[in-house]
């Protein structure tokens, strides 16, 4: 395997909270020495990395791939260029496909397509019940085996109580975390955005805030109960936020995750009726964003993870009450999180890349999420000064369905290192500069 030399770049390592100018140098796929003023040795490719914010690899915990059985919404080919183009060198991918990935061979299946596409890597996450029908635990042990690095339902939240603690009893026994999709389903039959003023306004059927905060609550209770590791999926309200920070104050393994668009936006973004803006747990409102941006900075939301949820155009230009939930995120995310919280002093680089790397993989139990010499060598470069108008059209992902159409962002990704390859998805800082 060939050697890399990333020279002059910004190193940000959440581990010890560092953030410092070194190179790095990649061999084998470890990260074989950090130091100032390096030669290269003979046959290394050079990557000029000055003005480049080298993170740990990002690694998102929850994208939808769709294949097996929803490839014109999404292949695992599409979407791992679709990680790749938006930095993430590892993927978590949810079961809800046709069939569902509540056996081993499915998620076998899912694994061995990540990995002979040989881009970002694809680690399943296998269903918590056959068919994520919430009636029949489904065979974890062997999806386990077969690589499954955590269980959900997502798209459902498990409403049987005891079949929950059973499941969970299980999942601790594996070692590996649930995640819950939580949303009591009686509260949110036919709601289709956030439950208050923009509904009513709109004629709109809303899903309240209520809905989210009793499943938290029940599955921080199970959580508590059984001793399993629980990840809250998409965390959306201030309430929720609250009851997870409470549980952390106990030291109970409790986790969660915020997508961008959560964090950045409100239910105000369906107006006009905007199926774009259309997603589940639906965006909600300015004093919901204000408590994630908090438990951000706080800790009590440890994950940024995108919820990457590609549909076809023709699915998405219906009626608002017909539109499929979702928002194709990959390529956007590392942008938002350095334009709305980087760049507003809302994390620190530090902060963001732990969020983005390192507990992300420690949720999954991968290695790596640090930049120390011997660790694995993934790597994610950041530019935090470039400017781009996000461009669906440019999307490698097949689902183009973003809100941020149109937006002009600050802080792109510049390209990754996995599997030992160095791989430019645009332009370094001083590319630009060379050419005059
Ligand atoms: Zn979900």
């Amino acid at each position: 395997m060939k050697r890399i030399l990333f020279k002059s770049g910004t190193l940000v390592d959440p581990g010890s909270g560092r953030v410092w100018q070194a190179d790095l140098l990649v061999e084998e796929g470890r990260i074989k020495a950090i130091d100032s003023g390096m030669a290269a040795p003979r046959g290394t490719e050079v990557v000029n990395a000055d003005g480049c914010l080298i993170f740990p690899g990002c690694v998102d915990v929850h994208v939808h791939l769709r294949e097996p059985g929803f490839e014109y919404k999404e292949t695992i080919a599409t979407g791992v260029r679709a990680a790749v183009r938006g930095g993430f060198v590892a993927v978590a991918a949810m079961p809800n496909t046709r069939p569902v990935a509540d056996s081993a061979a499915v998620v076998g299946y899912v694994r061995a397509r990540g990995e002979e596409e040989g881009l970002a890597r694809v680690f399943p996450v296998g269903a918590l019940s056959r068919g994520s029908e919430g009636k029949e635990m489904a065979p974890l042990g062997e999806m386990r085996q077969a690589g499954a690095v955590a269980f959900s339902d997502d798209g459902r939240w498990l409403a049987d109580a005891q079949l929950m603690r059973r499941v969970m009893e299980y999942a601790r026994m594996l070692k590996a975390p649930v995640i819950s999709h939580c949303e009591e389903p009686t509260l949110t039959k036919g709601g289709v955005m956030n439950e208050g003023i923009t509904a009513t306004v709109l004629g709109l059927r809303g899903m309240p805030a209520a809905a989210e905060e009793i499943a938290v609550a029940r599955d921080i209770i199970l959580a508590e109960f059984t001793g399993c590791h629980l990840h809250v999926a998409h965390i959306s309200t201030a309430g929720a936020v609250r009851l997870v920070r409470e549980a952390k104050s106990r030291g109970l393994k409790v986790t969660a995750e915020v997508t961008p668009h959560h964090f950045t936006l409100t239910e105000e973004a369906v107006q006009g009726y905007a199926t774009c803006a259309k997603v589940n747990p639906p965006l909600r409102t300015r004093a919901d964003v204000e408590a994630l941006r908090e438990a951000l900075a706080d800790g009590t939301i440890d994950i940024i993870a995108t919820d990457h949820a590609p549909h076809a155009r023709e699915e998405k230009e219906v009626e608002f009450d017909q539109a499929p939930f979702g928002i194709s995120g990959l390529e956007t995310a590392i942008a938002l999180v350095f334009t709305e919280l980087v760049h507003k002093g809302i994390l620190n680089l530090p902060q963001a890349a732990a969020k983005l790397s390192l507990n992300p993989r420690r949720l999954l139990g991968l290695p790596g999420g640090v930049l120390a010499e011997g660790e694995p060598a993934e790597l994610t470069l950041i530019d935090p000064e470039r400017e781009e108008e996000v461009d669906p059209a440019a999307f490698a992902s097949k689902g183009r369905n973003t809100p941020f159409a149109g937006w002009r962002l600050k802080g792109w990704p510049v390209g990754v290192v996995v599997r030992g390859k160095w791989i430019p998805v645009r332009p370094l800082p001083g590319e630009g500069l060379r050419e005059i």
